[in-house]
């Protein structure tokens, strides 16, 4: 009874922040994934499902193996859940991931370029985004580059990677910490780019 008042929670919070990702511009159409830890396996966003309509027969419940323990649309799990479960794996701390592919973001990671914290909340909230080489999205090499840099980072407990060409990870005790690392990490990248085109008085 307390699993199932769980689950229907968790699922609440992936329906309301994806939503709010879709409304503010995180990500568009079909694009991006949201997962949080259930029981002995994780909670995600099913394949093709628009993050601005999820609802609670698109969420997919997996084993720490990805293999799938309920799935109630028959949907395929999103090609990205690997890249979910390996942070899993290695982070118990973390019980929800973010992925999105927000303009700003992106923009620095197309170019391969770190985002430059320039303001006092994001270098207290985010700390580093460390930039991980690109690997085709969904395959097993992304995976792996993703294991990689956090077992890079060590006791670190980074909250956040930039993935090459691609987009965005956050990571959080929550849901909704989670999206809220990815709107915080996808204003101080615009915050970052504008700031350029201001010429300065001096
Ligand atoms: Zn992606």
């Amino acid at each position: 009874m307390i699993q199932e008042k769980e689950r229907s929670e968790l699922i609440s919070d992936i329906i309301k922040y994806s939503a709010l990702g879709y409304e503010r511009f995180l990500t568009i159409a079909d694009s991006g994934n949201v997962s949080c830890r259930f029981g002995d396996g994780i909670l995600v966003t099913g394949s093709g499902v628009e993050l601005g309509e999820v609802t609670e027969n698109g969420i997919l419940h997996l084993d720490m193996n990805g293999n799938i323990l309920s799935n109630p649309l028959g949907l395929k799990p999103s090609k990205e859940a690997s890249m979910h479960l390996s942070i899993y794996r290695l982070r118990p701390d973390v019980n929800s991931i973010y992925h999105v592919h927000p303009a700003y973001t992106t923009a620095y990671a197309v170019k391969g370029m770190t985002i430059p914290f320039l303001t006092s909340t994001a270098k207290r909230k985010i700390v580093k985004t460390p930039l991980v080489p690109y690997a085709e999205p969904g395959s097993e090499k992304l995976g792996d580059y993703v294991a990689e840099a956090i077992l890079a980072t060590g006791n670190e407990s980074i909250k956040s990677l930039l993935l090459e060409g691609h987009g965005i990870l956050t990571f959080a005790d929550s849901v909704k910490l989670s999206f809220q690392l990815a709107e915080l990490l996808e204003v101080t990248a615009k915050i970052a780019f504008l700031s350029q085109s201001i010429v300065d008085k001096s």
